[in-house]
C-alpha cells in the first residue's frame, strides 16, 4: 500500500482555525499519512501579503507543532521564483513512489479560481483534488470547470483510487473564518482569540503583526 500525502497551500496570512480544523478533519477522514501545509512565497494571484514570508512560515510552524499528521512544507518559500502549484506538485511527485497517493486540498473559493492558474489542466496528472466547503462561498462552479467536474469528480472521497486524477468534495465542519477577517479585527484593535491557535496569537502579539501602527 502506498503512502497518502495531502498538500494544503495558502498565503496563511495568518493561518487560522478554518485551515487547521479542515486539514485535520480531512487527514483523519482519509487516513492521510501526512498533510503538508505549504505557505506561498510570492502568490501569483494575490496582493503582496502584509507580513514577511518568514513570519507567515513561523506562524504555520507554531500552529502545527506536535499535531500529527500536520506538518509544514517550506519548499515554496525556498524557491526563488513564483510559487506555482504545478511546480510544487511535480517536485513532490518526483519524491514519491509510483503508488503513493497525493491529494491537493483546495477551499471552494480556490477551486473556483483554478482556471486562472498556471498549467491548471495538468494538476490532476499529479494528484487528486479534494475540495473543502467554505460556508460563505457561492454555490455554482464557473463554466470552465463544468466539463472537468463531469469527467473527473467522484462522490465518495474515500473511494478515490490510484495515485491521481480525480476530484472529490469533502465535508468538514463549516467554519466561516478567513485571514481577511482576522487581519481586519487585529487592525481595529479587536481580539482574534479562538480564531487562531494560542501559539499563533502569541507570535502575532510578540511581533506586533497586523496592528494598525504597522
Ligand atoms: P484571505 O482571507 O487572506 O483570502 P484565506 O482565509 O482564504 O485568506 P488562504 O491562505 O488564502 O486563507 O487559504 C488557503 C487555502 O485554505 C485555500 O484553499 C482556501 O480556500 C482554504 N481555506 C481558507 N479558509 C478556509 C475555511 N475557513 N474553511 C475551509 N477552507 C479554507
Amino acid at each position: 500500500m502506498g503512502k497518502r500525502i495531502g498538500l494544503l497551500g495558502g498565503t496563511f496570512d495568518p493561518v487560522h482555525i478554518g485551515h487547521l480544523r479542515s486539514a485535520l478533519e480531512v487527514a483523519d477522514a482519509l487516513g492521510l499519512d501526512e498533510l503538508r501545509l505549504t505557505p506561498n512565497a510570492r502568490p501569483p494571484h494575490r496582493d503582496t501579503p502584509q507580513v514577511s514570508p518568514l513570519d507567515r512560515l513561523a506562524m504555520v510552524q507554531c500552529a502545527v507543532a506536535g499535531i500529527s499528521p500536520l506538518v509544514v512544507d517550506d519548499r515554496e518559500l525556498k524557491r526563488d521564483k513564483p510559487s506555482y502549484t504545478i511546480d510544487t506538485l511535480e517536485l513532490t511527485r518526483a519524491e514519491l513512489a509510483a503508488d503513493d497517493q497525493l491529494f491537493l486540498l483546495l477551499g471552494w473559493d480556490a477551486f473556483c479560481g483554478l482556471p486562472t492558474w498556471h498549467r491548471w489542466e495538468e494538476l490532476l496528472q499529479h494528484c487528486h483534488i479534494l475540495v473543502l466547503q467554505r460556508p460563505d462561498a457561492d454555490s455554482e462552479p464557473p463554466d470552465a470547470l463544468r466539463n472537468l467536474l463531469a469527467a473527473r469528480s467522484v462522490s465518495d472521497p474515500q473511494a478515490l483510487t490510484g495515485p491521481s486524477g480525480n476530484i472529490a468534495f469533502v465535508w468538514q465542519t463549516p467554519l466561516a473564518v478567513s485571514a481577511t477577517q482576522i487581519r481586519q479585527l487585529l487592525a481595529s484593535g479587536k481580539s482574534v482569540r479562538f480564531l487562531v491557535p494560542d501559539a499563533v496569537l502569541a507570535y502575532i502579539d510578540a511581533h506586533g503583526l497586523y496592528r494598525a501602527s504597522n
